[in-house]
């Protein structure tokens, strides 16, 4: 068993690091939110006032945070992580972020010998709680080798995507073709919808069709064509309009740096900016439907 920090205890962190702990690790926590690190200990885990001490003899730390800055600030802000790493420590960055500020994370600390892989995830807080993240892991293959079994405590599906950065890249991809199918998706359910077609009967015809994809079949946007999704349930999330209009900030980022052309994703990212404008930031990234509905 490792001994394993872990810094960043919200919708996702807290789920992450319980299952590790249940996994028979020395979890050691810490987050900026006092409550978020006491529920932790109650289950287990050993709470640590600073960041600095989570890191202290650590096989892994692990970072669940917000956004890119930060990472970069726990890392290598003023008396950042990379003061405290010991050389035998492996560095597992599964927040979403933009992928040259976790090449530049990771670059700098392997630069001085400390060890980082990024593993964003995809599988939402259900997932974390359930154990059945997809990480997706960029970094060195030996790095890979070192952190797959701790990350299979966490998830069902570990992917190497290629070096440092390029988890990032694959989440980003991933998730900017995840927002045009759910834009697609919506876009034909309601134009059926405005003929006077049933959604569940035109869903069955699409779903055996080739317009087959994952929002149809598994997160309908439609409000009662599956009971069990966040279309049926007031589109209380689930994955946030607010969270995917971020990852669509990055993959028009990424697009950038690369020179890709991106006109869906462009798209897609002004609609997911009108949903955010009318205050729908908190809903199920799936109410995008609505935006398609003739008022
Ligand atoms: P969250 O806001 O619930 O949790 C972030 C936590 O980090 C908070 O508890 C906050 O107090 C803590 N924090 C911030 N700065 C800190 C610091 N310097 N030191 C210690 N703690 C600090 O966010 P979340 O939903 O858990 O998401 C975390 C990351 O996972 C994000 O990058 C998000 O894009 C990604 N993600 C989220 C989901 C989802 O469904 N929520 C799914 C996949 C990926």
């Amino acid at each position: 068993m490792a001994k394993i920090g872990f810094i960043g205890l919200g919708n996702m962190g807290g789920p992450m690091a319980r299952n590790l702990v249940k996994a028979g690790h020395e979890v050691n926590v810490f987050d900026l939110n006092q409550h978020a690190v006491s529920e932790l200990s109650d289950d287990g885990a050993t709470a640590c006032k600073n960041s600095t001490d989570v890191a202290k003899g650590a096989d892994f730390v692990i970072s669940m945070l917000p956004a890119a800055k930060h990472v970069t600030s726990l890392y290598l802000g003023e008396d950042g992580l990379i003061n405290h790493l010991a050389s035998n420590t492996v560095v597992i960055d599964c927040s979403t972020i933009d992928a040259a500020s976790a090449k530049h994370v990771g670059d700098t600390l392997r630069d001085k010998g400390i060890a980082f892989v990024d593993a964003p995830v995809s599988g939402g807080v259900a997932g974390a709680a359930a154990g059945t993240l997809t990480f997706i892991v960029g970094g060195e293959q030996s790095v890979f080798e070192k952190v797959e079994p701790v990350l299979n405590n966490m998830g069902k599906n570990i992917f190497h995507a290629g070096d440092i950065g390029a988890g990032q890249v694959a989440k980003i991809c991933n998730n900017m073709l995840l927002s045009i199918l759910m834009a697609g998706t919506s876009e034909a359910l309601q134009m059926g919808i405005n003929h006077g077609l049933d959604p569940k009967v035109l869903s069955q015809i699409m779903l055996n069709s080739s317009g087959r994809n994952w929002t149809l079949e598994l997160y309908n946007p439609c409000p009662g064509v599956i009971e069990s999704v966040p279309s049926s349930n007031n589109y209380e999330p689930g994955f946030m309009v607010d969270l995917m209009a971020k990852d669509l900030g990055l993959a028009m980022e990424a697009a950038q740096h690369s020179g890709s052309a991106t006109p869906l994703g462009a798209m897609s990212k002004n609609l997911y900016t009108m949903l955010q404008n009318q205050g729908a930031g908190k809903q199920d990234f799936s109410s995008i439907f609505t935006l398609f509905e003739k008022k």
